[in-house]
């Protein structure tokens, strides 16, 4: 009886492992190269280029506009960001609602 009911635990700990996984971001988050992000200038919105220092989200790119080694290119000039990278930033006001969640090239939902 016992035996039963750990191989039970085990199965059900196996389905949870997977159905996490299957949830996974199906994002990237866009980079600015050394020169776009450089000093301060990575704390810049990359929509409306306001300074945002803790208002912010996370930029994101979706998987289309990341794909690849996309996702290492700079979202600004497109450069590649090589070792040297910042996370890109968007204010509040272009996160608005659910708008954090689009993809900052396209626009497309990237979630
Ligand atoms: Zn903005
Ligand atoms: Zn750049
Ligand atoms: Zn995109």
């Amino acid at each position: 009886m016992f035996k039963k009911s750990l191989l039970l635990l085990a199965v059900l700990i196996t389905f949870a492992s997977v159905s996490t996984e299957a949830s996974a971001p199906n994002y990237y988050p866009a980079l600015l190269c050394n020169n776009c992000g450089f000093g301060f200038k990575s704390q810049h919105c990359v929509k409306c280029d306001k300074w945002v220092n803790t208002q912010f989200h996370k930029a994101r790119l979706c998987t289309s506009c990341g794909f690849g080694s996309k996702k290492q290119d700079c979202v600004k000039c497109g450069k590649w960001t090589g070792n040297q990278s910042y996370e890109a930033r968007i204010c509040n006001e272009c996160g608005f609602g659910n708008k954090r969640e689009n993809c900052v090239k396209c626009g497309k939902w990237a979630h």
